[in-house]
């Protein structure tokens, strides 16, 4: 049904959560949304934490590619400075475009794991890819419009994961299925 969503875990946010977690869950490929997840819809460049968050997580032999709704240029300006794979223009909640980057990158779906902070596009997208997702908080208040229609949905879908204990807290995922 279209408003059943799941989501392997949640975090505030991206940057709370530890490498080790990745780690003791296989995750080889680490797709991430960048607006809201990483940085601002607004950053052109990566923040200095989003910087050392990618490094930290390719120093653990974790690989990092931006999955993203946004156009062209804003994203793949701002991958270049990460030194990652970006796909752009992704229409997630669709899958294809995701499925053909996992496609490329031949690494098993179990060895993925995508990180959004919108339930209908990422949580959605991930879950039509069959790849696990950590659905976090948006990182700022401030949001591009078309992120308006789908925050209404994902609010309602939130509140219903939420009221039901669907969101699990990422340190309570460690090394489980
Ligand atoms: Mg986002």
């Amino acid at each position: 049904m279209f408003f059943i969503r799941h989501t392997f875990a949640h975090a505030k946010s991206i940057y709370e959560i530890d490498i080790d977690f990745f780690k003791s869950n296989k995750v080889k490929l680490l797709l991430v949304d960048k607006d809201n997840t990483l940085d601002s819809f607004k950053a052109y460049h990566p923040s200095e934490r989003a910087v050392e968050l990618v490094k930290k997580i390719r120093a653990s032999d974790i690989d990092v590619a931006i999955i993203s709704n946004n156009h062209g240029p804003k994203i793949v300006g701002y991958a270049k400075e990460l030194g990652i794979d970006c796909v752009t223009n992704s229409c997630k909640p669709f899958a294809k475009k995701l499925n053909a980057y996992i496609s490329k990158r031949n690494i098993p779906k179990d060895n993925i794991m995508f990180v959004g902070d919108q339930m209908v596009t990422d949580v959605g997208a991930a879950n039509k890819a069959g790849i696990r997702v950590v659905l976090t908080d948006k990182i700022v208040k401030e949001d591009q419009w078309t992120t308006h229609i789908n925050r209404i949905f994902g609010r309602a879908i939130r509140k219903k994961h939420q009221r039901k204990g669907l969101l699990i807290d990422w340190r309570n995922k460690y090394g489980k299925d």
